[in-house]
């Protein structure tokens, strides 16, 4: 939504979080002091109050009749657009517009490039951010990983917008006539997940490709994802597949273009194949952009990863440590699970329950026999009976995986201590959001390191 839209407008923000106040700045500074009605579900306490005299609070259930005086509602992502309040208030003729569409519709200096996927999406706009800023074509990173686009000025002297989208951003992206919302869009995979926003997984995945909503957009695709390929119109134009043998992709543990086998699996510092797809797609893109493939690999190979995802915290008393807090479906734990073949391995699992089905987690996990599974939290005892299932279903003969239950991530942590035999792996990958314990995945993450060390 272009900015002279919102202009003699009655405009609502909904949802006051870092990019609900970077939209109420930026209003401030284009729109001058107008008057602003912000809503909330609960009242705000007193010190998350602008100090702002043009603000209306709105919050429960006076929400509704905030709607009544509103033209235009800016919707922070965590806002579910399905909710009743905001689909009655469409059907009065109301707009909805985000914080991303305002930032989408000012004019650039550089292609809006945006990454989305049910996993994988920070290590890959991190990957992508850390290659062409050392091939020397300047990129900003914005975005759900950290900085919300309407903090940045799109005018900054770069090449490249790396943006980070959610679902919750890509379902509320729309189509415009005239230039392409975005430039460049890279979808790296489909899981099911947040069905309480989304309210059916299938609405889920409409939602993330929803990204592709301008048929103008360069799409880039995982081939070997098989909900994107069903879902893919097939006359799409501007579309480019990756993990497909005509491009980019993964087969016995090499990256290969073409024919040409280009990185072997163990000659990337970041583990698991799941790593390489990330890296496929961003050699892909890069590509699109027409650089180097031999300077980004070289960059790439100096990419750190990131913390929480996967992350070696080293050997520690007796063991090695892998924290990957930021697992938080059960594909992500697959994936990580996948990148230690051969290790005698204590899995720590459980966290938020948000209906997920670890049906195929606990059968891949007694096909690949580990040394023990610890769960706790929301989801531990879903898991743990899964997990019995599948051993019972493969048979009485079954030892391994043992299989506890801990109150909670300090008891986990040393129990797993105590079990994993000498030169063992301990691994946190919890296949579930954190909200149930902790206050986001990085306190997680970082309160594991914190147990593990002084255990
Ligand atoms: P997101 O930003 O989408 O949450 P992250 O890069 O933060 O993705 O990674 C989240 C989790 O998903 C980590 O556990 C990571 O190891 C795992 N992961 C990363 N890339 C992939 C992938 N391509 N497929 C499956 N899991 C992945």
């Amino acid at each position: 939504m272009q900015l002279f839209m919102l202009k003699g407008k009655r405009i609502s923000l909904w949802g006051l979080g870092r990019e609900g106040l970077a939209t109420l700045h930026f209003l401030r500074a284009k729109l001058g002091n107008i008057p602003l009605t912000i809503i909330t579900d609960a009242p705000l306490q007193d010190d998350k109050i602008p100090n702002d005299d043009n603000l209306v609070f709105a919050s429960g259930a006076d929400i509704p009749t905030a709607l009544q005086t509103t033209d235009i509602v800016i919707k922070s992502p965590g806002i579910s657009r399905y909710r009743p309040e905001l689909i009655a208030f469409r059907q009065n003729g109301g707009e909805v517009t985000t914080p991303t569409n305002i930032w989408l519709a000012q004019p650039r200096n550089a292609p809006a490039i945006a990454v989305t996927g049910s996993n994988g999406k920070s290590t890959t706009v991190c990957l992508l951010h850390h290659i062409l800023n050392n091939v020397g074509f300047p990129a900003q990173l914005a975005g759900n990983i950290g900085t919300p686009l309407l903090e940045l000025d799109p005018l900054t002297d770069c090449r490249a917008w790396i943006i980070e989208l959610s679902s919750y951003q890509t379902a509320d992206l729309y189509s415009t006539s005239g230039p392409p919302l975005l430039d460049i869009a890279l979808v790296l995979n489909l899981f099911p997940e947040h069905l309480q926003w989304h309210q059916s997984h299938e609405q889920y995945y409409r939602d993330k490709l929803n990204i592709l909503i301008s048929p103008t957009t360069q799409a880039i695709l995982n081939a070997a994802d098989p909900r994107i390929r069903e879902r893919h119109a097939p006359h799409r134009p501007n579309t480019i597949w990756f993990n497909d043998h005509a491009g980019y992709h993964v087969a016995q543990d090499w990256l290969y273009h073409k024919q040409k086998p280009i990185l072997k699996k163990n000659d990337w510092p970041l583990k698991g194949i799941h790593n390489l797809v990330n890296l496929a797609a961003a050699l892909t893109l890069c590509q699109t952009l027409g650089l180097n493939e031999h300077d980004c690999l070289q960059a790439a190979l100096c990419f750190p990863g990131l913390p929480h995802r996967l992350e070696y915290l080293g050997q520690i008393g007796q063991h090695q440590i892998v924290n990957d807090s930021n697992s938080k479906t059960p594909e992500a734990t697959l994936a990580a699970l996948d990148s230690f073949p051969g290790e005698t391995l204590t899995l720590i699992a459980g966290g938020e329950d948000r209906g997920q089905d670890f049906n195929t987690l606990a059968t891949y996990i007694v096909e690949h026999p580990l040394h023990a599974v610890i769960t706790a939290y929301e989801t531990g005892p879903r898991l743990h009976t899964a997990l019995k299932d599948a051993i019972s279903k493969k048979g009485t003969h079954i030892t391994s995986p043992k299989l506890l239950q801990a109150k909670d991530l300090t008891e986990a942590t040393q129990i797993a201590q105590n079990i994993t035999p000498e030169g063992g792996l301990i691994l946190l990958s919890p296949a579930a959001p954190s909200y149930d314990g902790f206050k986001s995945f990085e306190d997680r993450g970082n309160q594991f390191k914190q147990f593990i060390t002084t255990a």
